[in-house]
């Protein structure tokens, strides 16, 4: 089986050819012949899943997933959410939206949020979706030098470490993203 990752992030590449490994061929956008961003112009992670997926699909009839993920913080009716990338801006950096984040929430006591991935499969034309999320709360200030994102900040309900506290085996066995891929992983070896 030979399906593309529709993604630009090598790590998430990699991350799944290794988990698929004898499984099924996972194809970059570069091995497919396409160079550059993907649309992304929904206003929801569902719909920009689906539409990186079904870009890809149309234009070179080609299986492949596309994945989006977003943090949802309680308090700001679910902000940043699909804007998490570039919630400071069009050119802002990680650091910055994390300033944006503590600056919105302020003092706020609900600081509940979580992180949400959602995978969609188009395989043989039909779609599949998979969906992970993590519970945690925001932090008051940055903890911890690993991960990206907003790591410094989420602290996962049942741990007393930020995703940027924890090392990268922790973070890989409670996170959304890892959830979402597990769901998939399994969906394509009973295929
Ligand atoms: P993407 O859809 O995986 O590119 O994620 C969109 C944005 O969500 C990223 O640019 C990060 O700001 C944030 N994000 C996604 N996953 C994580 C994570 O595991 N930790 C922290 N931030 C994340």
């Amino acid at each position: 089986m030979r399906i593309c990752f529709a993604t630009n992030n090598q790590n998430k590449l990699m991350e799944i050819r290794h988990k698929l490994e004898g499984e099924a061929e996972i194809l970059s956008l570069s091995d497919i012949g396409h160079s550059g961003e993907l649309p992304e112009t929904h206003d929801t992670l569902e719909g920009n899943s689906l539409e990186k997926a079904m870009y890809i699909y149309e234009k070179y009839g080609i299986n492949c997933f596309a994945d989006d993920t977003g943090l949802l913080v309680e308090a700001l009716d679910g902000e940043p959410g699909v804007r998490s990338a570039r919630y400071a801006g069009p050119a802002c950096r990680s650091g910055d939206n994390i300033d944006l984040l503590l600056e919105n929430l302020g003092n706020n006591a609900n600081r509940k949020a979580k992180f949400i991935t959602v995978i969609t499969l188009i395989l043989d034309g039909k779609l599949h979706t998979f969906t992970g999320e993590v519970n945690g709360i925001i932090t008051k200030e940055r903890r911890g030098t690993g991960g990206f994102g907003y790591d410094p900040v989420f602290l996962p309900d049942g741990w007393d470490k930020t995703f940027a506290e924890l090392d990268l085996k922790e973070k890989n066995a409670i996170s959304h993203r890892a959830i979402a891929v597990q769901k998939l992983v399994l969906f394509l070896k009973g295929q």
